[in-house]
């Protein structure tokens, strides 16, 4: 285990507190994922991102996490008020597929950018549908503690019930009558109680057609229930850290907190809330009315009016580490294009750092260095600051290489083991010719065997053009007894 000092910001507090898991050297962190009835937007992406760096940094430092994000596959209604229809179903209904067609196709699109982002998978993904029955034991055991009623099919949550013995709103510090007096009146028609109350299991209406069998009839889940329920079946009754987007604090995270309250009596099931904050593009917030949001697949070909160019996803993702997860995010293209370079900036002194030379004495201290990288991960893991002394490292690799500083044979070891463990492990930036240096290679090899087997016919004309038609690209073969062989030409 690393000595570190790991601090976080706390929404929950409202304050940067020293971290210390509930169990030594175990972390569980629960983060909330996408609803999949659409393509993975950026700014899912990002909050994925971010705390995929939080679990690589964890592990990094020494501890076991379970890592629990969830898929969204039912029960998520297009208004946070428990009104319209459910997203998944609605899709299914337009594109006339299955719920789970849609479902599918959008879990598939969602891992396809998460691994594009070199995002490494979580420990466990359950889905909503999966676990219908611990929602159903978790609204009877809201039911049965006196914080829930059911009304004409449905059950509801009790928040008046609930913030008598309880902070409802301790995750944001709102206040409760204002609260109260910011939200519609209840019509006649209603069935909740409550202004505030939220639905923890909803009655089908008879189009409805993701729906279960439950002891108040069919229905299905409410949205903000699946997480507590899986929260707590994974990671327990209290745990370590919860994040999310910050726009799910005020409802979402708030009727989770609310749910395992009234099922545990623990006071604090989460002990740090971590919320990354929003997209703007140039300054704008970034939303589909707008017309300025453009998926991650848009971004990485350039295919959106808004865009000179695309962009690749590790300069994405290297764009998006140089602000910290709790401030905003600005995209335009000057600022992707100066990322863009930053990035190639750094593969290129990575590549370099292993063929330096060395010398009997350092000019530089890496020690220095290795400390400043890691105070500010420590504290709340703060990217850019880490990425700017990460330069000061490619400013060191560059100078030592023009023979202007000079690296003892331990400090470039200590060096190269930092850059690789910082840039690689914990951050998850990687060369990205990887992937297609092994397509180039094996591509290479089928037309080298081609003409290997025009030669073995003769068709010395045809190896012969092969031959040359490569050398025009960049290519040069070389025959040898042990067959050909190729070289790109610089
Ligand atoms: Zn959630």
């Amino acid at each position: 285990m690393r000595i570190h000092n790991l601090h976080i910001y706390n929404t929950l507090t409202r304050k940067t507190e020293k971290f210390v898991p509930l169990h030594a050297n175990l972390v569980g962190m629960y983060v909330c994922g996408p609803t999949v009835y659409n393509n993975a937007h950026l700014g899912n992406a990002r909050t994925f991102i971010s705390f995929d760096v939080v679990f690589r940094y964890l592990q990094h430092l020494g501890y076991k996490v379970r890592y629990v994000r969830n898929i969204t596959d039912a029960g998520h209604l297009e208004s946070d008020a428990d009104e319209g229809e459910d997203k998944i179903s609605k899709k299914a209904k337009l594109e006339q597929l299955e719920p789970m067609e849609i479902v599918q196709r959008y879990t598939v699109d969602f891992h396809g950018v998460m691994r594009a982002f070199n995002a490494l998978p979580p420990s466990i993904e359950p889905t909503a549908t999966g676990h219908i029955i611990e929602q159903i034991e978790m609204t009877k055991q809201i039911l049965d503690n006196g914080f829930a009623y059911e009304s004409n099919g449905s059950v509801y949550f009790d928040v008046e019930k609930f913030a008598k013995d309880y902070n409802y709103t301790v995750l944001t510090g709102r206040n409760l009558e204002d609260l109260l007096n910011g939200t519609r009146e209840l019509g006649g028609q209603d069935e909740k109680r409550g202004r505030l109350d939220f639905a923890l299991w909803i009655k089908a209406k008879p189009e409805h057609i993701m729906r279960w069998k439950s002891p108040w009839g069919e229905g299905f889940p409410g949205w903000h229930l699946e997480c507590s329920a899986m929260s707590r079946k994974y990671l327990g009754e209290q745990f370590d850290i919860h994040g999310g987007g910050m726009d799910l604090a005020p409802t979402h995270h708030t009727n989770e907190i609310a749910q395992n309250v009234s099922c545990s009596q623990n006071n604090t099931p989460v002990r740090y809330w971590m919320h990354t904050n929003m997209l703007t593009v140039n300054g704008q917030k970034m939303s589909k009315s707008l017309g300025n949001s453009f998926l991650p697949h848009e971004l990485f070909s350039g295919s959106h009016a808004l865009l000179d160019k695309g962009y690749s996803p590790m300069t994405v993702r290297f764009f998006m580490l140089q602000a910290h997860y709790r401030s905003t995010l600005d995209f335009s293209n000057d600022a992707l294009q100066a990322a863009e370079k930053g990035f190639i900036r750094l593969m290129s002194a990575m590549k370099i750092l292993p063929t330096l030379k060395t010398a009997d004495k350092s000019t530089v201290s890496i020690a220095d260095l290795e400390a400043k990288i890691y105070a500010a991960l420590d504290d709340d893991f703060n990217t850019p600051i880490a990425l700017s002394y990460v330069f000061e490292g490619v400013r060191i690799i560059n100078s030592v290489n023009d023979a202007k500083e000079s690296l003892s044979t331990d400090d470039k070891i200590k060096l190269q083991e930092l850059m690789q463990q910082i840039v690689h492990d914990v951050l998850g930036l990687q060369q990205e010719e990887t992937a297609n240096t092994d397509k180039i290679d094996g591509l290479m090899q089928m037309i080298l065997d081609v003409r290997t087997e025009a030669k073995s016919r003769k068709d010395f004309s045809t190896s012969d053009l092969i031959r040359d038609r490569l050398k025009e690209i960049g290519f040069e073969i070389k025959d040898g007894k042990e067959g050909s062989t190729y070289s790109i030409l610089k």
